[in-house]
């Protein structure tokens, strides 16, 4: 199922927790919300699911207007990350709860409900826990049981918001794995929330970065880590260097160091970007003509496994950046701290 969100703008009191907020979310794919804590995502979740109203805009699901329809005629499957299972419950019942509470209608026999759990237990791979209560399971497997019992109701998508950020990182690793598999085998649109980079990049097909409210950008992993809209998105999404300049007559300068300038931005001060692998060190001064290359002090070299990130400082505007590099070039380049070098700053952006 397509997921539709237009115009949508959220406020508590006198505080604005969504604004304008634009989405497509197409059928069959599994989409990351990304942002700092604070910047709507539950908010926006939760309106998705029906748990909230907004002031203005609506929800569309394949193409149908559900703004004002019931939680439960929504047919969603949730996730939080604290959502507690029924201590009392075994596993079993647990996974069976959505079922069982349906009016007398729709809901299954006890062998059809017997059937839907087993295979759930052997699709989240915890065939053989079904009496076990949740307290004799670890994190991850009751994640996992979690998992379970929103799919028992055959959601036609499912909303997960941070349902691995209490768990430690290995396990949070392997269910991620593990999620990716069972989206492929499923093919459920999956909106999945995370504040973490790594975790969004990793799992997802399309991932939408929020902030303050605002949906920032949105578009597949590599674009939005190699073509970052603004500087929140870059600097989100990795490590950046800044550095305050200016734009005359064409020209970027920062400091001591000159870029051509895109066509059609504005003269006046700017501040440029760059990632730290981007920043080229060398002893001595760059051939190239261009002026791109500026010299720093080394205050500081961190071995970071098979990278190693030099602290640096600026010898003109003094502002500090920092340069990564393979183990192996560093070897090569025989510095150490206190040194002065010369820094290309190579992939400028302003
Ligand atoms: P996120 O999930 O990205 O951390 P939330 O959607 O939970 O962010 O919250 C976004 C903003 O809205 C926060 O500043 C939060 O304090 C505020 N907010 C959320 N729910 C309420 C509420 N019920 N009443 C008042 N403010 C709220
Ligand atoms: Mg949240």
């Amino acid at each position: 199922m397509s997921i539709e969100v237009v115009n949508i703008t959220k406020s508590y009191k006198n505080f604005t927790a969504l604004e304008n907020v634009n989405l497509h979310i197409p059928e069959g794919e599994l989409v990351a919300l990304l942002g700092p804590s604070g910047s709507g995502k539950t908010t926006l979740l939760r309106l998705i699911a029906g748990l909230e109203q907004a002031q203005q805009g609506s929800i569309l699901f394949n193409g149908e207007d559900n703004t004002n329809r019931d939680v439960r005629e929504r047919k969603v499957g949730f996730v939080f990350q604290h959502y507690a299972l029924f201590r009392h419950m075994n596993i079993f019942d647990n996974i069976a709860f959505g079922l069982t509470v349906r009016s007398r209608k729709t809901r299954p026999s006890k062998e059809e409900i017997r059937e839907k759990v087993h295979s759930l237990l052997r699709l989240v791979q915890l065939e053989g826990l079904a009496h076990r209560y949740p307290s004799q399971l670890s994190g991850g497997q009751r994640q996992r049981v979690a998992l379970a019992r929103a799919l028992a109701v055959e959601p036609k998508f499912l909303l997960l918001d941070e349902p691995f950020g209490a768990l430690d990182t290995k396990v949070r690793q392997e269910l991620r794995r593990w999620l990716r598999h069972l989206h492929g085998k499923l093919g459920l649109t999956i909106l999945f929330v995370t504040h973490d980079q790594e975790e969004a990049m990793e799992l997802a097909d399309r991932v939408v970065v929020m902030n303050e409210g605002r949906v920032e950008q949105v578009g597949s992993p590599e674009e939005i880590y190699l073509k970052p809209a603004n500087p929140f998105v870059y600097s989100f999404l990795g490590r950046v260097n800044l550095f305050r300049g200016r734009i005359q007559n064409g020209r970027i300068k920062l400091g001591e160091a000159e870029f051509t300038a895109e066509q059609g931005v504005s003269e006046g001060p700017a501040i440029g970007y760059m990632r730290p692998h981007d920043a080229e060190v060398s002893l001595h001064p760059p051939q190239s003509a261009a002026a791109t290359a500026v010299q720093a002090h080394i205050e500081r070299i961190t071995l970071l496994g098979p990278l190693v990130r030099l602290e640096l400082r600026r010898l003109d505007t003094k502002e500090v950046f920092e340069a990564e590099m393979g183990r192996q070039r560093f070897l090569e380049l025989l510095v150490e701290e206190g040194d002065v070098v010369y820094v290309t700053l190579n992939n400028l952006s302003i």
